[in-house]
């Protein structure tokens, strides 16, 4: 059985009186340094002096530079993965630090003293905050890479719920786990996801349907999106009832139409880049070429005339269009 950690499953003691230093002010870090100084921590911000500590600073928190996050008890790097290995940071053999992903521990690239743990929230930076506050807080995945003190995994449950990763339930994983789950979504899953759609576009084409009208019905209208909140809110099971009799029986008597295509070979090869370190291997060459092939795919995918077509048709279909 997988374990699912909830607020009761932590001592707050066990961290009480603990200094923490949030390093990185950022997506993550801005909203865990807000959340644990919220929770009653004695929080510092350490940060490269830019704009990043100019925000910490009007937040109200002490900033320090990088190096001082070796002094903390506890240290939360919330900085982007591939930048992680390079910092000048030397946790002490007492600390314990937390890393948000677990593509650094993963993949063997940062390797501190003292206790290693991974709170990886399942929500993006600025939901952590409004999450916190909101009192729902959200749902996290938790593991230990390194117990050397023997308190790793308390200090940790503490930390997490005071960030608010306690309050929906944090599951248990190993940083491996973690980091192969969340890569192969965007990976293997998502490009084929791409894939389908791109299918369904040329033949709805083929059949005269403008392609407005094609991605209004996938995008903008947000019945993708609603249908995808009730699967998440009462199940697939219970949803079926409010898709029209016409719709249900549709897509169940169809259900198995795809089941000939070998998707799982090509998905299986994309995960294996991913496990077997490969892909890390890139993307660290793509980081010290200065992210050169980044830029063209964005240019190519996500460029200017992509972005003309899309802020085109919100504004034909008015204000209410992207709200839906
Ligand atoms: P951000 O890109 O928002 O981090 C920006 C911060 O990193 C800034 O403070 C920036 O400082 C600092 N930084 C960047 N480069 C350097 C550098 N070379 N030296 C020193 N500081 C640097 O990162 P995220 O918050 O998105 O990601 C942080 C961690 O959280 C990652 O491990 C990520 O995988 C994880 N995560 C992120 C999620 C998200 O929603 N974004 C979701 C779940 C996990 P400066 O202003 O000085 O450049």
């Amino acid at each position: 059985m997988t374990n699912i950690f909830h607020e009761g499953d932590a001592d707050p003691d066990a961290i009480a009186g603990s200094t923490v230093a949030v390093v990185g002010y950022g997506n993550q870090g801005r909203s865990w340094a807000l959340n644990l100084r919220d929770s009653g921590l004695d929080t510092r911000v350490c940060v490269r002096a830019d704009a990043s500590r100019e925000q910490a600073e009007a937040d109200g928190f002490g900033t320090f530079e990088l190096e001082a996050a070796g002094d903390a008890d506890v240290v939360c790097v919330l900085i982007p993965d591939d930048v992680i290995p390079s910092l000048p940071i030397k946790p002490s053999p007492t600390a314990l630090t937390v890393v948000a992903s677990g593509y650094t521990l993963a993949f063997d690239r940062f390797d501190p003293d003292g206790d290693v743990g991974m709170i990886a929230p399942r929500m993006l930076g600025p939901e952590v905050r409004r999450c916190y506050e909101e009192g729902v807080g959200f749902i996290t995945a938790v593991g230990i890479h390194h117990d050397r003190t023997g308190r790793a995994q308390a200090r940790l449950l503490a930390l997490a719920r005071a960030v608010g990763g306690l309050r929906q339930g944090a599951i248990e994983m190993t940083p491996r786990q973690e980091a192969v789950l969340d890569l192969a979504v965007e990976q293997a899953l998502s490009p084929a996801l791409t894939h389908v759609n791109n299918a369904f576009v040329q033949v709805m084409l083929e059949q005269d349907v403008p392609l407005e009208a094609i991605v209004t019905e996938l995008i903008l209208s947000g019945e993708v999106e609603r249908t995808y909140g009730l699967l998440r809110k009462e199940g697939y099971a219970a949803q079926m009832e409010y898709h029209s009799p016409t719709s249900q029986y549709g897509q169940l008597s169809r259900r198995g139409a795809y089941d000939g295509l070998d998707i799982l070979t090509t998905m299986r090869r994309l995960v294996d880049d991913i496990d077997s370190g490969r892909f890390a291997d890139e993307w660290d060459a793509e980081r010290d070429d200065g992210h050169q092939r980044l830029a063209a795919l964005k240019a190519e995918h996500a460029g200017p005339a992509i972005r003309e077509f899309e802020a085109d048709l919100r504004r034909q279909l008015g204000e209410g269009a992207a709200r839906a």
